[in-house]
């Protein structure tokens, strides 16, 4: 890369009267390798010219940094790297409270290192700086969290069944070589939330990030090793879902894929985990419902009805995108939105006025806006945005916050996940009425309910098909509360104790008695 590129990326954040501390502009600068072994290497060994891939500043649609991109060779080279240290248990049989140790520095380092990581998210991803600052406190909070059940993993004695002349015990073991595939739509929360659990079960970790954001999880390898944790434990190889998701998810030496992304990739990487029948867990799209019913407290939610779709520029799995709205309060509730679309100001997200960032990627700006026109053709109501913002936004994939009211059922804007600033509002009558509509999707991830009533708030609760319920309150997280899907959502359980399960097996030991 020559000189004159490498200012320029480390300057293009700077447009819009905003530098980046210097640590960041450096990191910018820099061309990344893959990080492997506790270093980082050029891919494929250093072919010329070399293996890149460039990253985007979505909010500029200028460069931004250069990463390597990871072949299958690599990938090979990662995954041995995490096998010799499955095999030789620097990790695994390190003394519980040794890990939790590593594990705790880590979150430490995670914490004092708030500004660069939130600043990379911010310039990678596109989200607020204050949005990316709250990821990094959840990112260290959740390396905590899981550090303390390091010494908390424990078998179970049993008695048996059929017999009295046996003395049986369970152990709980690691996989051995976990493979990481993340999303772009929040890069460090999505790598730690599969680091956490994992690392404390003693599974050495590689790490696939997505390709338009790699650099905070490129910055949180170097603080693992500073941190302690063991070579080859964690390693990061950036490259497209093409090449080096793919060799992973086939991989016949990885024990398990812990996948966050699209549906329809998620069934690709099942499909490629047959080779070794390795262990999968999805965390997939969804559609979720948000059901306001006619007594809600419109005055205190409404404002968080709409973040409930809006927040980081709809960019998320969990996103409360479909609004059902009791009739009697449909048409308050669209004029309510409207107003609240409007004061949400969309901007770069280093400007601290900035409450909606840029969309990620251009073919993602393309996407929603395919979404929002489909919208309209088909009837729904546009009650406010719908456009891209140009001017001095012109350069960047800004969307206007939209909403659109008269939904119906089987519009695209209702069914599909869009992953941008889109709610629609589907009005309804009564409560079965709406369990049925809400739960006719495919997805099952969350949902939320608005209302007063708690007999009615525990009766959705029961009847509605989402991993996760949240009552007069939307996209809460906490390491301690598992998350995940139903149905194509996905499988498997991230955070709380529910997670352990995913990352560790059970071995039950018979010792016959004399
Ligand atoms: P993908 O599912 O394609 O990407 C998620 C991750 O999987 C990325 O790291 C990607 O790599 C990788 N990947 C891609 N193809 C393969 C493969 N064949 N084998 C293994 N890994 C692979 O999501 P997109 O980025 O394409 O987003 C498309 C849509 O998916 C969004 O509009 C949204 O609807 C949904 N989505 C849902 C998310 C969620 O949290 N549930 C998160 C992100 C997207 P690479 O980035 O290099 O392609």
């Amino acid at each position: 890369m020559s000189a004159t590129t490498a200012d320029a990326r480390s300057q293009s954040a700077t447009r819009g009267g905003w530098t980046p501390n210097p640590r960041v502009a450096t990191f910018l600068a820099e061309p990344h390798g893959l990080w492997i072994d506790d270093e980082e290497r050029q891919a494929s060994r250093g072919t010329i010219p070399p293996r890149v891939l460039d990253v985007v500043n979505p909010a500029t649609g200028e460069p931004l940094a250069t990463v390597a991109a990871a072949s299958g060779s690599d990938v090979d080279d990662a995954v041995a790297a995490a096998r010799g240290a499955v095999a030789a248990g620097t990790w695994a049989r390190m003394a519980p409270e040794g890990r939790e140790e590593v594990l705790r520095r880590l979150a430490q380092l995670v914490d004092d290192h708030t500004e660069e990581l939130a600043q990379l998210d911010c310039l990678d991803n596109g989200m607020p700086l204050a949005s990316a600052r709250e990821e990094v406190a959840g990112a260290a909070a959740h390396l905590r969290y899981f550090a303390g059940w390091c010494g908390k993993l424990h078998g179970e004695t049993i008695t048996p069944y059929r017999t009295q002349n046996h003395f049986v015990y369970t152990e709980r073991e690691p996989l051995g070589v976990v493979a990481a595939i993340t999303a772009w739509n929040f890069p460090l929360d999505n790598a730690v939330w599969k680091l956490g659990a994992p690392l404390a079960c003693g599974n050495s970790v590689v790490l696939k990030p997505a390709e338009e954001t790699p650099l905070s999880a490129l910055y949180l390898a170097r603080l693992s090793a500073d941190a302690g944790l063991p070579k080859g434990v964690f390693s990061v190889v950036t490259g497209t879902g093409e090449e080096a998701g793919a060799a992973l998810s086939g991989h016949v030496d990885v024990d398990k894929v812990a996948f966050t992304g699209s549906t329809q990739t998620g069934r690709e990487v099942v499909r490629a985990s047959a080779v070794n029948l390795k262990r999968v867990t999805l965390e997939l799209g969804g559609k979720s419902p948000s059901i306001v019913l006619a007594d809600a407290d419109l005055d205190r939610h409404l404002e968080q009805i709409v973040r409930a779709v809006m927040h980081n520029s709809g960019q998320v799995c969990s996103a409360g995108s479909r609004v059902f709205v009791q009739r009697p309060i449909a048409g308050d509730v669209a004029a309510g939105a409207k107003e609240a679309a409007a004061r949400l100001r969309v901007g770069p997200g280093w400007l601290p006025t900035t409450d909606l960032g840029p969309l990620v990627s251009a073919p993602q700006l393309d996407r929603v806006l395919g979404f929002i026109s489909a919208g309209s053709a088909d009837g729904a109501e546009l009650v406010a945005g719908g456009q891209r913002l140009g001017a001095e936004l012109a350069g960047g994939y800004f969307v206007e916050p939209t909403v659109f009211a008269a939904v119906r059922d089987d519009m695209p804007i209702a069914r599909d996940e869009i992953f941008g600033p889109v709610l629609s509002i589907l009005p309804f009558d009564d409560l079965d009425e709406v369990v049925a509509r809400a739960n006719a999707s495919v997805y099952g991830l969350a949902a939320g309910v608005w209302t007063r009533d708690i007999g009615a708030a525990h009766d959705l609760a029961r009847r509605l098909a989402a991993g996760t319920v949240w009552v007069n309150c939307y996209n809460r997280f906490d390491p301690a509360i598992p998350f995940g899907g139903y149905r194509q959502s996905g499988y498997g359980r991230e955070l709380g104790e529910a997670a352990l399960d995913e990352y560790t097996q059970r071995k039950s030991v018979w010792i016959g008695l004399p």
